[in-house]
């Protein structure tokens, strides 16, 4: 099983702008992570009154279009993102699902490609961390508390704590256990 993350931007994907977002999944989730290709954009998910893109309908657009062997998508995206509560999102995910999108719009404050690159590695992390189960954690440095400005994103790293750590592991214990058939195949 695979992290598959994929640009969704509107224009050209920026120089090796995913190869930290995919290092750093690899190592926390200690799963296989690699790029996959998606040439269509997401239809209807720009909001003309907002001028900017709707993050939900973007990951249900993102469900359909799960590699074979994929266990989560993370879409990147340099689009404006938003909720309908909220002005802006750095990313969303589904809770306990399987797809996920971060945007990039929102970190490039200075534009400093490093910077961005870090950036986008820590809320990728925790989106995917969301699609795992993980919820927001009280730690300011741990990678899944909750940042709702870049002050809080820089303050983080790109790794779990060790409580989320474990709890990660519990998830996908449990996760591996719920897979199975809920009977046994009777004929
Ligand atoms: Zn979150
Ligand atoms: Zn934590």
């Amino acid at each position: 099983m695979t992290i598959y993350v994929a640009w969704i931007g509107e224009g050209p994907e920026p120089p090796r702008l995913l190869d930290p977002a995919i290092a750093a999944l690899q190592r926390e989730f200690q799963m296989a992570a690699r790029r996959a290709w998606i040439d269509e954009r997401s239809p209807n998910a720009f909001d003309v009154r907002r001028q900017q893109h709707s993050s939900r309908v973007i990951l249900e657009w993102l469900a359909g279009r799960m590699p074979a062997d994929g266990a989560k998508l993370l879409g990147v995206t340099g689009m404006d993102l938003f909720i309908p509560v909220l002005t802006f999102v750095f990313g969303e995910a589904q809770l306990a699902g399987r797809v996920a999108v971060v945007s990039t719009a929102r970190l490039r404050e200075p534009p400093a490609d490093a910077l961005v690159r870090a950036r986008l590695a820590k809320e990728s992390v925790h989106e995917v961390g969301h699609t795992f189960g993980l919820v927001h954690c009280a730690s300011s440095a741990c990678v899944m508390a909750r940042s709702p400005a870049l002050a809080a994103v820089d303050l983080k790293q790109d790794r779990l704590c060790p409580d989320c750590r474990s709890r990660f592991r519990d998830l996908r214990e449990q996760s591996y256990v719920a897979a199975r058939p809920p009977y046994p195949d009777c004929r």
